[in-house]
């Protein structure tokens, strides 16, 4: 039986100091966050489906997207956990073992 699944993550990236907020009508702290889908075989093959980053009003949640390439040329790392973005290349691994010992040991 194949299990598998969606889900999503958010990720808090950094703050964003204080902006004025129309749905508050007035400033309030905003922080640009990280919201991403993401697939999964048997919970720890993972990949990536979407990914979209905002600037939110830190009281209402309510924001603007930003825009990606601008956001991740400034980040120190990938906020997105190493499974969720790379756990499929295991599955790819696991493949390539069992083509490897099938072909040596015929
Ligand atoms: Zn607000």
């Amino acid at each position: 039986m194949i299990i598998w699944g969606m889900d999503s993550d958010v990720k808090h990236i950094s703050g964003a100091g204080l902006n004025h907020c129309e749905t508050c009508e007035r400033k309030r702290p905003f922080n640009v966050i990280l919201q991403y889908r993401f697939a999964y075989l048997y919970y720890i093959f993972a990949w990536v489906t979407s990914k979209q980053y905002f600037l939110t009003c830190e009281v209402c949640q309510r924001g603007w997207k930003l825009n990606q390439k601008t956001v991740e040329a400034n980040l120190e790392q990938n906020p997105i956990p190493f499974l969720h973005r790379y756990g499929w290349s295991f599955l790819v691994g696991l493949v390539a073992l069992f083509v490897i010992s099938t072909l040596i040991h015929g």
